[in-house]
């Protein structure tokens, strides 16, 4: 009996998974799953607890669905990248596998890691073969005239959407049941020390049940109906005009595939909308900013695209950088922001906009230590994805927004939470206040107010980060 090994690291669900379907390709080989706890891998790159503790309880759903399939799941417990490649050998001689079978990561310290566990597994005489799956369209094969990548978005959309309507995105056929097993499934860890969620369990289970059941029902209600309004309803924080697929796409309970063929075929259905065509083309910036990750690695390495943002004089200000953190900006929609994601670990794309540009251009801090700050917080929390939105926010990346185009925090909460709606749900001290909820200290004093007041002028430091900027550019010069 041959006996092959999927080994699931973000692609955490049993249908649609290329890395799975590979090593069920032998009908009568038998297959196992397994899934590796790196504490050390996690803390070094910031993984919220709040994406462990979801990638847990999907961890039982899944082991649910493989049970049907009689595919045991595996646990791998290993300290860090330097030593799973060799446990993951082991474990793989131990149970006498002949074939590992795994989807493509793109970050640099993972690549590191495949290509040793390529060398230890093959010293054994176990073949390692790895896929793409993680993006609709794989990070390489979509290049310029010239052989480069893609630094800028609109060219990356045009080819790309034209190799996603080529291949109509058609999901893998589901694996079948195994006849054998060579193992069976191991307890699986309820939490892991050191990665406890900030996020309290009744509103972890309310707002992100887990698996992929879950993650296709919710694909399907999207993709259904709400998706014709996306267009419209996309950035208004208070009302659930996203598919809030964005935790279930980063641990892979769902993939690209799926959720693009689930938009083509509403498509098909009903028509072209503009809904539609945002809808994709959010899901070409979720490619887009992996390609450029393999593109130019250095974003891994905690380094601006733009090189010559390095020289940027960020300020040095813990005591400012933590009422960022706090949602004690005294600005209400970015406080109401950092709320949200320190109690749903989630936080509207909107706002990921705005908070991350007050933290660039308002408080001139370090872009670096948002996203970190993003990272530590997020149950979506994904490299590519979050480096991709702070450096377009702080204006040092590819494509990135004009670094004179500065959100002003008011003017983004007037137009998109006009009532205030969003605010009050998540700033408990404005929830009764009737002066203008945008800028409550703007009209005179309040007495008895608990909220602060702005720690900026917004004006002011429009102009010094402006200043900062130039200085770049005299530089340059
Ligand atoms: C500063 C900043 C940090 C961010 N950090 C992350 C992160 O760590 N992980 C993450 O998945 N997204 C990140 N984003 C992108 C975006 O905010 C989220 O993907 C989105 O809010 C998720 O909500 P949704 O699933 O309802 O998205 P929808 O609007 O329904 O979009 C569908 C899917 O498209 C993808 N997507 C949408 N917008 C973007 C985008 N701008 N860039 C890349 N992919 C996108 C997501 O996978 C999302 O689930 C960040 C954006 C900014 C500005």
């Amino acid at each position: 009996m041959r006996r092959h090994l999927a080994w699931l690291r973000t692609d955490l669900r049993s249908i649609d998974n290329t890395a799975l379907s590979a090593a069920c390709a032998d009908r009568d080989a038998a297959v196992a799953c397994v899934y590796a706890v790196t504490p050390g891998q996690w803390r070094s790159h910031d993984v919220a607890g709040v994406r462990i503790d979801f990638e847990l309880r999907t961890l039982r759903e899944l082991d649910r669905a493989l049970k049907a399939l009689n595919i045991p799941l595996l646990v791998l417990h290993s300290p860090d990248f330097s030593t799973l490649p060799a446990d993951l050998a082991a474990l793989a001689v131990h149970h006498g596998i002949d074939e590992v079978h795994a989807n493509r990561q793109y970050e640099v310290n993972e690549i590191a890691r495949d290509r040793q566990a390529t060398t230890l597994l093959a010293r054994a005489g176990i073949g390692f073969y790895l896929h793409h799956d993680q993006c609709a369209v794989p990070p390489g094969t979509l290049t310029k005239a010239d052989g480069g990548f893609y630094s800028v978005f609109t060219p990356f959309k045009r080819v790309w959407l034209q190799r996603v309507l080529a291949s109509g995105m058609k999901p893998l056929p589901a694996p079948q049941p195994r006849r054998q097993a060579y193992a069976a499934s191991d307890p699986r860890p309820a939490a892991v020390a050191g990665f406890a969620s900030h996020v309290e369990p009744e509103t972890a289970a309310l707002w992100w049940p887990a698996g992929e059941d879950e993650a296709l029902a919710r694909l399907a209600r999207f993709a259904g109906t709400a998706i014709d309004a996306y267009e419209r309803r996309r950035d208004i924080p208070s009302q659930p005009g996203t598919s809030r697929l964005s935790p279930y796409l980063a641990i892979g309970a769902v993939s690209p595939r799926q959720c693009l063929n689930a938009a083509l075929q509403h498509q098909a259905r009903h028509g072209e909308s503009s809904g539609t065509t945002q809808w994709i083309a959010e899901l070409a910036w979720r490619d887009f900013y992996k390609h450029v990750l393999v593109g130019w690695p250095q974003v891994c390495r905690h380094r601006p695209f733009r090189a010559e943002t390095a020289a940027l004089p960020w300020r040095h200000d813990d005591a400012d950088f933590r009422r960022w953190c706090e949602g004690r900006t005294g600005f209400p929609l970015v406080d109401a922001a950092m709320r949200q994601m320190l109690r749903v670990g989630w936080m509207h794309n909107r706002l990921r906009m705005v908070t991350a540009m007050f933290l660039a251009k308002d408080l001139l801090l370090d872009w670096r230590l948002g996203e970190r700050y993003f990272m530590q917080h997020l149950i979506d929390g994904d490299l590519a994805a979050n480096n991709g939105g702070w450096q377009w926010s702080a204006s040092t990346g590819n494509d990135a927004v004009p670094y004179f185009r500065i959100f002003n925090p008011v003017s983004q909460s007037r137009k998109f939470d006009p009532d205030g709606k969003f605010i009050r749900e998540y700033v408990p001290e404005l929830g009764d206040f009737d002066g203008d909820i945008h800028d409550p200290h703007g009209r005179g004093e309040h007495p008895g107010l608990a909220y602060p007041s702005p720690m900026v002028d917004h004006a002011a430091a429009r102009e010094r980060t402006l200043l900062a900027f130039k200085s770049l550019r005299r530089h340059d010069a």
